[in-house]
């Protein structure tokens, strides 16, 4: 099973999976941005392997909070669960910016992992499809560099609020 269809089917399947001791950390990692994709395509080389994490959307607070499993509150209560991917990346300026890719973007991401190091080296053109927020990302792996890894793990475990459990 691949990582990604191991991502993929772990949403399906949240309360085997949740690792209850798997706490988030507190980010001392300086304050990293959000690449912002655009209709303007801009070449990317990642930096990190693939990491993830789930949330709810709460529109009651417009913020996304964590699910943390089977002592999910929000699961409990029906709300969908997002599976969300981020990588590391650096830009052509040299600036290092994380990148978060969603679930529809799951073939994009597992065309351009080899196996050897992942994702990790990958060169890659990024572009939404066309100009609305919501539009597909479009991924053209365009070559593969030699890089010094990132881990990208301490910063995911920080994302979003913290769940609510039951
Ligand atoms: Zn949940």
């Amino acid at each position: 099973m691949s990582l990604f269809e191991k991502a993929v089917s772990d949403l399906n399947k949240r309360k085997q999976s949740y690792d209850r001791n798997r706490k988030p950390a507190r980010s001392s990692s300086p304050r990293m941005t959000w690449l912002k994709v655009t209709d303007d395509p801009q070449e990317v080389v990642i930096r990190s392997p693939l990491e993830w994490w789930y949330s709810h959307f709460q529109p009651s607070i417009g913020r996304s909070r964590r699910c943390c499993g089977e002592e999910c509150k929000l699961c409990k209560e029906g709300m969908s669960v997002q599976l969300r991917f981020v990588l590391i990346v650096q830009c052509e300026d040299g600036s290092i910016k994380l990148l978060e890719l969603r679930e529809k973007h799951e073939k994009e991401i597992e065309a351009i992992n080899d196996n050897e190091h992942g994702q990790v080296g990958a060169k890659i053109r990024l572009a939404k499809a066309w100009r609305q927020k919501n539009a597909p990302v479009l991924i053209e792996l365009i070559g593969r560099e030699p890089v010094v890894p990132i881990e990208a793990s301490r910063i995911v475990r920080s994302l979003g609020l913290e769940p609510l459990r039951i």
